[in-house]
């Protein structure tokens, strides 16, 4: 890619980095940028860096988020006694524009990758065993909605497994997800439905 200048090139490689984007995405993300406004560029880059210092994970639940305790965690109106388990807190999105709940969350920020030997530890499991053992805040319902990949099953299975004695009823959303679909790309009536026609585990 040398026929472009050093900065240019630097910055369709920084680009090249994010996902999804290939070196023509780049290449055309890089131009747009350069003949962008000069304070349009400082702001772009500020709240670049702004996110990325003063964002963190909820003290309740691990999603990401500004504040000590995220807006759902904070909230009067949500019952706490009800947990839905989720991979991110992309997905914790898509149940939020469904509209259809009202219970709190619990993000993983990743699942279990038995075939990599990542366990429990590695993702924010411990967070979740810890918060079911609050007596001030009894929970009725955990709703397990891991995507249904592999990891996302075996993770899935493993809390049942280990949340199972503490009596809480546990559910799974209902296998309308398709195998393997990200949550985040499935439609909003398809996961209300999902969550409507859960399963007991
Ligand atoms: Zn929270």
């Amino acid at each position: 890619m040398n026929y472009y200048s050093t900065q240019i090139t630097n910055l369709i490689e920084e680009l090249r980095r994010l996902p999804g984007i290939g070196t023509k995405s780049a290449e055309r993300l890089a131009f747009h940028i350069i003949n962008m406004p000069k304070e349009h560029v400082n702001h772009l880059a500020e709240t670049l860096i702004e996110a990325r210092s003063k964002i963190r994970y909820c003290k309740e639940c691990c999603t990401l988020t500004d504040d000590e305790l995220c807006p759902i965690c904070a909230s009067k109106v949500r019952d706490h006694s009800t947990i839905m388990v989720v991979e991110s807190t992309k997905d914790l999105a898509a149940y939020e524009k469904t509209g259809q709940y009202d219970g709190v969350y619990h993000v993983l920020q990743g699942t279990l990758v038995p075939s990599l030997g990542k366990g429990p530890d590695d993702i924010r499991y411990r967070e979740l065993e810890k918060r079911i053992q609050d007596p001030d805040h009894p929970v009725r319902e955990i709703i397990l909605a891991t995507n249904s990949s592999l990891d996302g099953e075996a993770t899935a299975m493993y809390i049942t497994k280990k949340l199972k004695p503490t009596g809480i009823r546990i559910t799974r959303i209902a296998s309308g997800v398709p195998i393997g679909g990200e949550l985040e790309y499935i439609d909003e009536v398809t996961l209300s439905r999902a969550l409507i026609r859960r399963i007991e585990l």
